[in-house]
């Protein structure tokens, strides 16, 4: 069986075939930097992660790009509230956001695009919308997308034609589906958003969040690439908005396989900033569980059905892994020597639950079977030291997918990051100044900020 998954296009599960043989052009949209990311977030950017690196693990080579929407409604409401200057408020979380993915060992895009970069080629694309008599502009000088000019419009969504309202217009990023209108893709300056504006042939203004996402995919993919991904939340009106904008201003398809996760949720709720029902990873690691267990946790409930948080799911989590590490310690101890016959290890049935859908479930059930017949082979002192370490290197190759068996424990843990702290101190004191580099430049790695201050240095969770 090859690769299938469920495209939300067209409501069901396909066979995967890149545009370009074996290689994938993958767009996953970024966080809204104008607060902490919350684990929500990361169980979108985790699934992402599992996508890519099942992606890679079965010979494809990944093209991926990740936005950071740092100019929208959210941003600026937030800069003037906090009297804080728009870059800085948005520098800030997108630091911190990129510390998280390092804690949480999710690969970083190769390209991880800054909205604000692409102002001027978001504002010539809606020039082109205008021109091909796909947008408007209104009076004040913002620019609005017709949805009656695209054919297509809904088809995400499932939106029939009598639930538009062509001709009405919504200046919102975010809106429900009962309120699909006229969309802004240019947002005349007002006197509330400060400082903030961009110039455009409409005069001052920014761009609307979801031509963002059209500009900055197509700007590193091309305009017609392979996967497109979000949280279901994205299906509307962001991604039903970007096919509508992207189709008409180049003319070509746009995004062959959309993908979506569901939402992680607290009490039946889905967990978001508005709700107030959130935890960040620091909330977590604070706590005491590592980031491994919180990876763990977010990773093996499959990506399209709600994953309810408990902290009970972390703790069960940490004692899944600790297994998985004891093998691998056990496997290392046993495998000094020669001789002794192979256990086989499960690739193919692994392989053949990740081609459905990432069936994750299935994958870890193959794993800890395995796993249960090499204890067994331990216990008995049956497996040759051969057999150890084809098992210990099958081990290391399914890590590649779930990135959190051979990691570094102490990322995160509070003991070590203070022990960590107090040998830079030593260092500094005795005039050391590369090993003190040496190790601020390692706790960055592990998402920890450092600050030197008069009172000595702080560290805290970036
Ligand atoms: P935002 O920063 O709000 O633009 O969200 C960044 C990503 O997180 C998007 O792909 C959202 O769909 C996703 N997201 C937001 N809340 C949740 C949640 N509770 N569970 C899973 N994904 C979420
Ligand atoms: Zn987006």
């Amino acid at each position: 069986m090859s690769l299938e998954l469920f495209n939300t296009l067209t409501r069901k599960k396909s066979p995967f075939r890149p545009l370009e043989a074996g290689q994938v052009k993958l767009y996953t949209c970024g966080p809204t930097v104008y607060d902490t990311a919350h684990i929500g977030n990361m169980r979108t950017f985790i699934f992402e992660d599992l996508l890519r690196r099942y992606l890679t693990y079965a010979g494809y080579k990944v093209l991926h790009v990740m936005n950071i929407t740092d100019v929208d409604d959210k941003t600026i409401e937030r800069a003037i509230r906090e009297d804080r200057d728009l870059q800085e408020l948005t520098g800030h979380y997108t630091e911190s956001f990129i510390a998280d993915l390092a804690t949480l060992n999710i690969l970083p895009a190769q390209h991880l695009p800054r909205a604000t970069e692409f102002v001027a080629e978001m504002a010539a694309g809606i020039e082109t919308l205008v021109q091909k008599g796909h947008a408007y502009a209104t009076p004040d000088g913002s620019v609005f997308f017709d949805i009656s000019s695209f054919d297509g419009y809904g088809q995400l969504v499932n939106l029939q034609p009598d639930q538009q309202r062509a001709g009405e217009r919504t200046a919102e990023d975010d809106y429900g589906k009962d309120q699909a209108a006229d969309f802004a893709l240019w947002k005349a300056h007002k006197p509330s958003d400060g400082p903030y504006q961009w110039p455009s042939p409409w005069g001052p203004g920014r761009p609307g969040w979801h031509m963002e996402c059209s500009i900055m995919s197509t700007h590193f993919l091309g305009p017609h690439f392979d996967i497109h991904c979000g949280g279901v939340d994205n299906i509307f009106p962001h991604h039903e908005n970007e096919i509508a904008q992207s189709r008409c201003l180049f003319g070509t398809p746009f995004v062959e396989t959309w993908l979506h996760s569901e939402h992680l949720i607290v009490d039946g709720e889905k967990m978001s900033k508005s709700r107030g029902n959130f935890y960040t990873l620091a909330d977590i690691l604070d706590r005491g569980y590592s980031a491994a267990a919180v990876r763990y946790t977010l990773l093996t409930t499959h990506y399209r059905q709600q994953l309810n948080f408990t902290f009970a799911k972390v703790a069960e989590s940490q004692k899944a892994l600790n297994r998985l590490r004891e093998l691998a310690r056990r496997l290392e101890q046993a495998s000094d020597g020669a001789g002794g016959e192979e256990v086989p290890a499960p690739d193919a049935e692994l392989r053949a639950a990740l081609d459905n859908d990432l069936n994750i479930a299935g994958a870890l059930g193959a794993i800890f079977g395995w796993a249960k017949e090499l204890f067994g082979r331990l216990d008995g002192q049956t497996l040759g030291p051969a057999g150890a370490r084809a098992a210990l290197e099958a081990l290391r190759r399914y890590d590649e997918i779930l990135g959190c068996i051979f990691v570094n424990e102490a990322a995160g843990d509070a003991a070590a990051i203070e022990a960590l702290l107090k040998e830079r101190n030593a260092a500094r004191s005795a005039g050391d100044w590369a090993r003190a580099d040496a190790i601020r430049d390692e706790l960055a790695g592990q998402g920890i900020i450092l600050e030197d201050g008069a009172e000595g240095t702080v560290w805290k969770r970036g």
